[in-house]
């Protein structure tokens, strides 16, 4: 007999837009900051309630045609509205499941990795807080630099994180992102035409400027050019040029890597 199993079922991340576009269209506003998302989830049938901090990030129960979301007390505000949006669509996309207690991760790029349910839940919520008809137009930027991004993340109310993976799903340039902790690589993203991208887990190198971050607590505050070989060993081109976000909260810094056309 075949074994069923749901983890690995394809991922429909369209899923996800689709039900966030039908969320602005139905509830009626123009920027997703306008209704906080407690309120949205409720105009939704989906009660937002505080829980103990301990295990998951946030989960959700369905009772018929109802939703109760519990989302750690501790989540910094930015995090704490990708959760509850995170949530909100497992309850309008995933109508057949009756509990998720899942969404755990300490970081929603962990999220992004895993398959099916989890990826269309992030997709509705990258829409439903960052619409494209809002966000794309402002990925088009002269230098990309977290400058930029920063205002984004700040205008929308989301993680520098959150904002800087969207961005790479509408930025025109050749642009990844490079999560470092405690010195080594712990996820990248980028775009499609970025090419070969930093090994995870390998050790963040000392030309990097993520590296001074690492051994000597501060990096760079401005864009540099760097040799590309000390990020992608493989890569053809020859420099790259770094910014860095230092989260020594977290113990991490997140590079943006940029490869300026011409
Ligand atoms: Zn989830």
């Amino acid at each position: 007999m075949m074994k069923r199993n749901q983890q690995t079922r394809l991922a429909l991340p369209s899923l996800g837009v689709q039900a966030a576009l039908r969320v602005q269209r139905d509830v009626g506003y123009q920027h997703p900051t306008e209704l906080e998302v407690e309120i949205l989830a409720y105009l939704r049938g989906a009660f937002v309630r505080a829980s103990p901090s301990t295990g998951a990030r946030a989960n959700l129960l369905r009772l018929g045609d109802r939703g109760i979301i519990s989302v750690a007390d501790n989540l910094p505000h930015e995090q704490r509205r990708w959760a509850i949006a995170h949530e909100l669509g497992h309850f309008e996309i995933h109508a057949g499941v009756s509990y998720l207690g899942l969404c755990t991760g300490e970081d929603l790029r962990f999220d992004y990795e895993r398959s099916g349910r989890e990826l269309e839940a992030n997709a509705f919520a990258a829409e439903l807080l960052m619409p494209e008809d809002s966000f794309a137009a402002r990925c088009d930027l002269p230098k990309v630099t977290w400058a930029p991004i920063l205002r984004l993340a700040q205008e929308f109310e989301v993680s520098p994180t959150a904002a800087a993976l969207r961005l790479l799903s509408f930025t025109p340039d050749r642009v990844a992102v490079v999560a470092s902790k405690d010195g080594k690589v712990l996820w990248t993203q980028g775009t499609r035409d970025f090419g070969p991208r930093p090994v995870r887990g390998s050790r963040v190198d000392q030309w990097t400027l993520a590296y001074d971050f690492f051994e000597k607590g501060q990096a760079s505050k401005v864009a540099e050019t760097v040799n590309a070989e000390a990020w992608i060993p493989s890569t053809r081109e020859e420099e790259v040029i770094e910014h860095v976000l230092p989260m020594p909260r977290y113990r991490m810094a997140l590079s943006l890597l940029w490869f300026r056309a011409g």
